[in-house]
């Protein structure tokens, strides 16, 4: 296997707020998974009359009210989103319809419709009917009287992730592009890897002290973090050459070689992760496939 270190460690207590640094308080929600780590995190920035809240979560009464009651007399201005998956967005309606708060987004690509049998969980998982009232895109920025967030564009998990700065603390909220407890799932036709590998990129350039993810804890060094995903995503790269090189000519046949150890629950999501992989790779003229591409489809080295 590789060398990634994950960090596993959050302390939290299910919908009760805690301060993770000055002016951030995270409420995690009570919707573990496989997918989810511990559940999804709600941030909400500001210590002043006017809030901003990153990612409602899921529907929940126990979650909407551990919001509100963090509020109190204050008001949600903005609600931002990193991306439309339901962890993250199922909660909005509610919320919105609650603050009357501007939502803010990079509003939903239909890069494809997407159907049941596509999505990593085997469940349906995206919103694709959402429109913000504030479309962000990459540099574009919203303010509070006490915060300010740049939004950055990290398309790869989704195609319309979103990560958002918070301006001169050195802290970036990365949603579900980059989190601590594993590797983010990319998965056709949602995740691209392409794009993904570039996003990760894009964060190396950067000096940030701490990202914030959208599961699981705080990522300190979070350069060198992205940097050991990049590798990582090297390594399963050549892995998944050697499979093919070796006999192991379709994605099924790889995916039993290259995890050597899978939940089983995590297989469509492992199979979908090599489709991505073998994707770039025919894009970048290194594997020849037949299209269309399925997990039974012959894959021949370039
Ligand atoms: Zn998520």
């Amino acid at each position: 296997m590789t060398e990634l270190k994950f960090r596993t460690e959050i302390e939290f207590d299910y919908d009760v707020p805690r301060e993770v640094t000055k002016g951030v308080t995270r409420i995690v929600a009570n919707n573990p998974s496989v997918f989810t780590f511990k559940g999804t995190n709600t941030y909400i920035l500001g210590e002043g009359d006017d809030l901003a809240l990153i990612d409602p979560g899921p529907e929940d009464d126990a979650h909407f009210e551990a919001i509100m009651q963090h509020v109190g007399p204050r008001r949600i201005s903005h609600i931002l989103i990193t991306h439309t998956h339901i962890d993250h967005i199922e909660g909005l309606p509610r919320l919105a319809a609650a603050t009357g708060a501007t939502v803010c987004g990079y509003g939903r690509v239909a890069r494809d419709s997407g159907t049941i049998s596509t999505s990593p969980s085997g469940a349906e998982s995206y919103d694709l009917a959402f429109t913000p009232d504030l479309q962000l895109s990459d540099g574009g920025e919203v303010a509070g009287s006490d915060w300010a967030i740049k939004a950055l564009f990290t398309p790869g998990h989704a195609p319309d992730h979103l990560s958002f700065e918070l301006k001169d603390r050195k802290v970036l909220f990365s949603g579900d592009h980059v989190m601590g407890w594993n590797t983010s799932v990319v998965a056709p036709p949602e995740g691209n890897m392409s794009d993904y590998l570039a996003s990760l990129e894009k964060l190396l350039d950067r000096s940030d002290d701490v990202y914030f993810p959208g599961h699981g804890g705080r990522i300190e060094q979070p350069q060198r973090f992205a940097k050991a995903y990049l590798v990582h995503r090297r390594w399963r790269e050549q892995a998944i050459m050697s499979a093919i090189e070796n006999g192991h000519t379709n994605i099924t046949k790889i995916v039993a070689v290259v995890y050597k150890t899978l939940d089983p629950r995590l297989v469509r999501a492992a199979s979908l992760s090599v489709q991505a992989h073998i994707e770039h790779l025919a894009e970048q003229s290194k594997v020849m496939v037949a299209e269309p591409l399925t997990f039974e489809s012959t894959l021949t080295l370039a």
